[in-house]
């Protein structure tokens, strides 16, 4: 299906699907046998475009079990083999080694729905410059435009600019917006959200927080009081808690997410600046690696450039002409 968003998608990964798509058929054009030297360089594509070496190796294997059956003679039979391995990947990631499942709480319930006449209570968590207040909004600009009432909560009080900026994207979209001065203590700003959410009968609250890891014990602890505050006046907030990547930090990226699920509760993740990047394979292993689903994608700086997040479609704009 063809639709204004696939066109986007399509957009945004044109860099990925020329690194990764066209080398490929470059390097099988008019190959009728795939030697050992072609599987190589194959390998260096795949790592190269940023999915992972764990979905390279299998790829590989797929590869030299269809070369042995004789049944791999060119770019469109191996094109389908990588689009049947990557989509796989994306829809049912493999389970987690089991050294790596407990207690780790990357397999998180589904979120629970808000009670009828409560708001959905959304937190967005992320380090800074991966993209999370323009993501906010992103995310109120496709609520107010589906007609719900946003109130943006300005909870990341640590940056006098991260105020600022938000505010900015509040008044393009729409939202409401509550905020304090910096330095206040971010769980106020969110017991005032909650608040005029209440009075507005706003239907969705996004909670912007503070870009922190792990490591920053006392703003891990000042995101821990949020939940429990959020949980206390709103029943089974937050209902959801996007943790952004930033595509163009790569492998990088995954390496900090690690250290939020270990603690922030993410139930969703928002994949940004993938109109950024010719890794944008990093999706594949960040689904592969996370186990959490990606909602969305961003694919440019402006309001409209969010998108949901779809396995098929992103498969598909990879190798689509
Ligand atoms: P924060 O520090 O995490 O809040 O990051 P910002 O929202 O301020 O974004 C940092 C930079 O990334 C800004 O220049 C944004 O315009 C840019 N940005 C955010 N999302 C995207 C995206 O999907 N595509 C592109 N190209 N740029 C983005």
């Amino acid at each position: 299906m063809v639709t204004g968003f696939f066109n986007k998608l399509k957009h945004a990964v044109k860099n990925t699907k020329d690194q990764l798509v066209g080398r490929i058929e470059t390097l099988v054009l008019g190959e009728k046998q795939f030697s050992a030297s072609t599987l190589e360089q194959l390998e260096t594509i795949l790592i190269g475009a940023d999915i992972g070496v764990k979905t390279t190796e299998e790829i590989l294997e797929r590869v030299r079990q269809a070369v042995s059956r004789d049944a791999l003679h060119d770019f469109d039979a191996l094109a389908a083999l990588i689009k049947g391995t990557l989509l796989e990947i994306l829809t049912q990631p493999p389970p987690a080694p089991p050294a790596e499942r407990k207690p780790s709480p990357t397999r998180p319930p589904a979120p629970p729905v808000p009670a009828a006449g409560q708001p959905r209570v959304v937190f967005v968590v992320g380090v800074n410059g991966v993209g999370k207040t323009t993501t906010i909004g992103k995310l109120a600009h496709r609520l107010s435009q589906a007609g719900q009432r946003v109130v943006i909560c300005a909870s990341d009080t640590f940056r006098a600019a991260a105020i600022e900026q938000v505010e900015i994207w509040a008044q393009r979209s729409g939202a409401s917006l509550i905020k304090k001065s910096q330095g206040a203590d971010p769980a106020a700003v969110l017991h005032d959200s909650l608040d005029v959410a209440a009075r507005d009968r706003a239907d969705v609250v996004i909670v912007d927080t503070a870009g922190r890891l792990h490591t920053k014990l006392n703003l891990m602890k000042e995101l821990e009081k949020m939940h429990r505050l959020a949980a206390k006046r709103v029943p089974g907030a937050p209902h959801d808690v996007y943790l952004i990547i930033d595509a163009t930090t790569g492998q990088n990226g995954l390496v900090q997410a690690r250290e939020f699920l270990k603690t922030s509760g993410v139930t969703g993740l928002i994949v940004t600046k993938l109109d950024g990047t010719a890794k944008g394979g990093v999706v594949v292993a960040i689904a592969r690696e996370l186990r959490l689903p990606i909602r969305y994608v961003g694919v440019g700086e402006k309001m409209e450039d969010l998108i949901d997040f779809s396995p098929e479609d992103f498969v598909e704009s990879l190798f689509a002409s």
